[in-house]
């Protein structure tokens, strides 16, 4: 069976679905209607294959005989099935959808019964207990086998038969509810618009902002101007409208989507969804012997357990709060005297913070935004990592692509290419929301080849309108360096067992780590001068505008990060109540303790929080504080010696990026840092503590 065709490009034959082109993704030759087939027709043989192997390693398997073949058949699932989710998430179309919903269940059953095969089980017990792993395996080879075996656990293969077959039906339904999830998300998402004639309503946006509008509008074969719920206009909206029952109505669509409440009320409801993931989360859990599905999502992170997380959780709320009711007063009382608005709700805030940044630091997002053209913000971040890590960015042509947007690259080091990656970084329909890296092929050794990796990321950013270039937001910016971070640690890894190499294997609550890292090079003089440059004269952001912006960086971080915990908190109310929670009524108890802005009845923005229901963080929201707390230590190690010096990139280089998964993350954090994460930082960063 012909799978993988390289360096073909033409479109004909059942296979050419997974066709791929110079060692990727053949994006043109996937044909909707042949996904569902040709994926059951591998799933069909990869079980032939895999019974194979197993036969063959006998009682006394090694890693050639066991582990490589395994991986070789595995990872040749995942390069089939990743560019079609990943169409999926940007270019959805009904068929696609169909086509990639039509395999999810195969996809689930196929992987439950591997990871449910007291056979291939046995033969990884054996290879654990043989000389073979004590003498001949690496240390990462090691790791593989020690987290397969947790993973056989975690699939239930010491369950009896019966809950084995429960436990199968329930993975299989989980993964469809999750899909359907994303697709409410979206479709409600795309359901909403607004027209307006003129400009008149839509006062305070920026031309930029109009403009786009107003191409939206042209896209719709419409006069005047639209307002969706894609990010950038949303933003514009929540940001800069002055008009408040504007703002509101936008607000409440938002909020409402994909829910019982709004204007498309219950047309794409995910409320019996969410209660229906959330019961089968924790059946799952107990039909593992755990307490609650927190206690089961934790057995791979570095937290020792749920009440750690909840203790470290509400110990930053209760450090965060002050500073949140403080900036909630400043906001409070310069939205009843500038705006006569005497009581500031969640349409407010936005805005009001925005209004109260220009008069308190002179300055505001649409000022910079000329000074961040989006090509000269990736050059400059290329140069930051040529910086630390001394390895080179270069723009090159996709072999394919999906989207004529599509930029692509290529990493070398030295003279040796390293990895490629696409970014896709404007909003458009049926794209989904929100920015993310996505891996698209992963390092690893198969005999004498190298598959290099390569790695997807999406962000969904204000498009470029007219003659005027992508310019970002400040704010963007920093999500930028947010992806690429993922993206690095990713694509620097050294590694070559795909079960370790770049992300995969890493403690989902370290997982933010680079990521957050990387976005310190937003926040730095030295960096600024490299990634930005005013679209028409070039000159980089002024020394005058760079002072407010640094200045003004902690503006309102108080209530920022009351929010986040918000989500922390409430996730992880979610994942370890012992019966299945009314979702809104959970939302109300958290909020008695976060919610110092009243919300509307309405709102109901759990019902499109891809993260916890179709993402992997559920029961690990709090990953990004967890990770963020090693992230702004890690970072202050540069503070102390020089944000570009060299060594210090190295090691992290070398002890983070390159480790990934082969390692524990607090080993590896330990190797970096020389000694055990210091939260201090972290509260220094953020503005919560003065030191
Ligand atoms: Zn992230």
């Amino acid at each position: 069976m012909k799978i993988f065709v390289p360096d073909n490009n033409r479109c004909s034959g059942v296979t050419e679905t997974f066709a791929e082109i110079e060692g990727l993704p053949n994006f043109s030759c996937i044909d909707p209607d042949e996904i569902e087939d040709a994926i059951k027709k591998l799933l069909a043989f990869n079980r032939e294959e895999v019974a194979g192997i197993v036969g063959r390693a006998g009682d006394d398997p090694t890693w050639d005989s066991l582990v490589a073949p395994l991986e070789e058949i595995d990872d040749r699932l995942t390069k089939s099935w990743v560019p079609i989710s990943h169409l999926n998430a940007v270019v959805n179309t009904d068929a696609l959808r169909a086509a990639h919903d039509g395999c999810l269940v195969a996809l689930t059953q196929y992987s439950t019964e591997l990871g449910q095969s007291q056979p291939l089980y046995d033969a990884y017990k054996n290879l654990r207990s043989s000389k073979t792993y004590d003498d001949e395996l690496s240390s990462a080879q090691k790791k593989v086998v020690d987290n397969a075996l947790i993973d056989f656990e975690l699939s239930g293969v010491g369950l009896d038969e019966q809950t084995k077959k429960r436990f199968a039906d329930i993975s299989e339904r989980l993964a469809v509810l999750a899909s359907q999830f994303q697709n409410n998300v979206l479709d409600a998402s795309d359901a909403w618009t607004r027209h307006f004639d003129g400009p008149d309503l839509l006062g305070g946006l920026p031309d930029v902002n109009l403009a786009i509008a107003a191409e939206a509008a042209r896209t719709r074969d419409l006069d005047g101007y639209v307002v969706t719920l894609e990010m950038p206009s949303y933003a514009a909206v929540m940001d800069h409208a002055e008009d408040r029952e504007l703002r509101r109505e936008v607000h409440e669509a938002y909020v409402t989507r994909s829910s019982d409440r709004g204007p498309h009320a219950n047309t794409f409801d995910n409320t019996e969804i969410m209660t229906e993931t959330l019961s089968l989360r924790h059946e799952k859990a107990r039909l593992l012997g755990y307490g609650n599905y927190a206690e089961l999502s934790v057995v791979k992170k570095m937290t020792d357990g749920p009440a750690e997380i909840e203790a470290f959780l509400e110990n930053l709320l209760e450090r965060s709060l002050p500073t949140a009711r403080e900036d909630l007063e400043e906001l409070s009382a310069f939205a009843i005297e500038k705006y006569g608005i005497d009581e500031v709700r969640p349409w407010d805030t936005r805005f009001l913070s925005e209004q109260l940044r220009q008069e308190k630091y002179a300055i505001s997002e649409e000022e910079l935004r000329p000074y961040f053209p989006l090509e000269k913000v990736l050059t400059g971040m290329f140069e930051v990592v040529e910086r630390l890590y001394g390895i080179r960015v270069q723009r090159a042509i996709a072999p394919d692509h999906w989207h004529d947007d599509v930029l692509f690259f290529e990493i070398f080091r030295d003279q040796d290419r390293i990895a490629r990656f696409y970014v896709d970084a404007f909003a458009r329909p049926h794209k989904q929301g929100g920015a993310w890296m996505n891996d698209c092929r992963v390092r690893r050794e198969s005999g004498n080849f190298l598959q290099l990796p390569a790695a997807f990321l999406t962000c969904n950013f204000t498009p470029p309108v007219g003659d005027v270039p992508a310019l970002l937001t400040h704010s963007e910016v920093v999500t930028l360096f947010h992806e690429f971070g993922h993206g690095l640690h990713h694509m620097l890894t050294r590694q070559t067992c795909a079960a370790v190499s770049g992300i995969n294997g890493v403690s989902w609550d370290a997982v933010e780590l680079p990521s957050q890292f990387m976005e310190n090079w937003c926040w730095q003089a030295e960096s600024i001068d490299l990634i930005s440059g005013h679209w028409q004269t070039h000159d980089p952001l002024p020394e005058a505008l760079l002072k407010r912006l640094l200045e003004a960086r902690n503006f309102q971080s108080g209530l920022a990060m009351v929010r986040q915990l918000e989500f922390g908190l409430l996730d992880m109310a979610l994942h370890t109540s012992q019966e299945t929670l009314d979702p809104v009524e959970a939302m109300l108890d958290v909020r008695k303790r976060t919610g110092l802005v009243r919300s509307p009845e309405y709102d109901r923005f759990l019902w499109a929080f891809g993260h916890i229901f179709s993402g992997g963080y559920a029961a690990g929201y709090y990953s990004y504080l967890w990770s963020e707390v090693l992230s702004a230590d890690a970072f202050a190690a540069f503070e102390e010696i020089g944000v570009f010096d060299r060594r210090t990139g190295q090691r992290f280089l070398q002890e983070i990026l390159e480790t990934g998964g082969s390692k524990d993350a607090i080993d590896s954090y330990k190797a970096f840092r020389g000694r055990q994460p210091d939260p201090s930082a972290l509260m220094r960063h953020k503005g919560l503590v003065t030191t």
